[in-house]
């Protein structure tokens, strides 16, 4: 069978002309009533002939991932394990933010980056996520919130987006499309830990969508500490990337940095930081960390959290914290997965 959801428009286009003998618009049609009217019964389709209708029945399916357990926080934010056809699970996270709600989705189940710091990495990547499977993932938060809407996402859940570029992106071609679920680019959030090849290709896609790289440190040798990518592509390889991508997209990035106490929050490493990043066209988001009992990391005191971006905002980065949501709710990337499944 055949998952509809994994195609944007232009693949369908190609798939039914290649395969079928179809004319491209069947395509719209079909992203028309899939999408935009949430028909899934090939019957109602009553502008796609009889013949057509019955290979569809035969070849094609609108087959989507299940609910497993959800949780809902004293903020509002959702948070739903995501079960997939083979049984592996997933998480997915709502966040109902003023200007409106956003998704935060995964890309992989585990993942293999092994950040230090991180409760997703505790299980290991088993596979990537099919791009039907993260639309999935919005089509049941869209389920949940109803008659409300995801107007964002952000690909910052389990998994690293750009080990699973091809499928990421075309998830992302899906939302984006007006036939579909029309969420404008600059909406859109692909977060990586710094796969600088990756950030290249993703500069030369030709679509608005953001960029934000986990850079959590000022330096190498904090950096390798948390993060093991970074003995592959150290700090001078993913600034020069970020500077590339940044010449080529026309696009501000953001740097996410995690505020770590006594590893990376000092006045020294705030002066290391603007030091890196001078120049650049970027903003840092701080993240107050989400403590994992597993490691020994402690968050930054609140107070240092306000310093640091005082610190940052004198040395003239434009820095702001994250909004934190949904804490008593095990919503720190990857807990309530790692709650449930090993
Ligand atoms: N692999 C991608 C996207 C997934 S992680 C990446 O690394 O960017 C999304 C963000 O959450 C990253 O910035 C990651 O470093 C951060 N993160 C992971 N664990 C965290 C925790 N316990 N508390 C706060 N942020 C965390």
């Amino acid at each position: 069978m055949i998952n509809l959801y994994n195609y944007p428009l232009k693949d369908l286009q190609k798939l039914l002309v290649d395969k079928y003998q179809q004319k491209p618009f069947r395509a719209t049609q079909l992203f028309t009533w899939i999408y935009l009217k949430g028909v899934k019964d090939f019957d109602e389709m009553t502008d796609i002939s009889k013949d057509f209708r019955d290979v569809l029945k035969k070849d094609f399916c609108l087959c989507e991932p299940t609910i497993f357990k959800k949780e809902e926080s004293a903020d509002g934010t959702i948070k739903f394990l995501v079960k997939l056809s083979d049984d592996n699970l997933v998480e997915t996270v709502i966040m109902p933010y003023r200007y409106g709600n956003v998704l935060c989705v995964s890309s992989q189940v585990g993942c293999n980056m092994g950040c230090a710091f991180c409760a997703s990495g505790l299980l290991k990547k088993k596979r990537n996520l099919e791009t039907h499977e993260m639309i999935g993932e919005l089509l049941l938060a869209n389920k949940i919130l109803a008659p409300n809407k995801i107007s964002h996402i952000v690909v910052m859940g389990t998994g690293e987006p750009f080990d699973n570029y091809d499928n990421v992106m075309k998830f992302i071609r899906i939302i984006n499309d007006p036939k579909a679920f029309e969420i404008g680019a600059r909406h859109i959030t692909v977060s990586t830990c710094g796969i600088t090849d990756k950030i290249r290709q993703y500069a030369k896609e030709g679509i608005q969508i953001n960029l934000a790289i986990s850079l959590h440190a000022p330096n190498d040798e904090i950096r390798n500490r948390l993060m093991k990518i970074n003995q592959r592509y150290p700090l001078k390889e993913l600034i020069a990337a970020t500077k590339d991508y940044i010449k080529e997209a026309d696009r501000r990035v953001t740097f996410e940095y995690i505020l770590l106490k006594d590893v990376n929050d000092s006045y020294e490493n705030a002066v290391e930081l603007a030091k890196l990043i001078k120049g650049i066209l970027a903003y840092v988001n701080l993240i107050p960390y989400n403590e994992v009992k597993e490691n020994e990391f402690k968050r930054s005191d609140k107070e240092r959290v306000h310093q640091f971006l005082d610190w940052l905002t004198k040395l003239g980065v434009h820095a702001q914290i994250r909004k934190e949501f949904g804490s008593d709710i095990s919503a720190a990337c990857g807990q309530l997965r790692a709650k449930v499944q090993q």
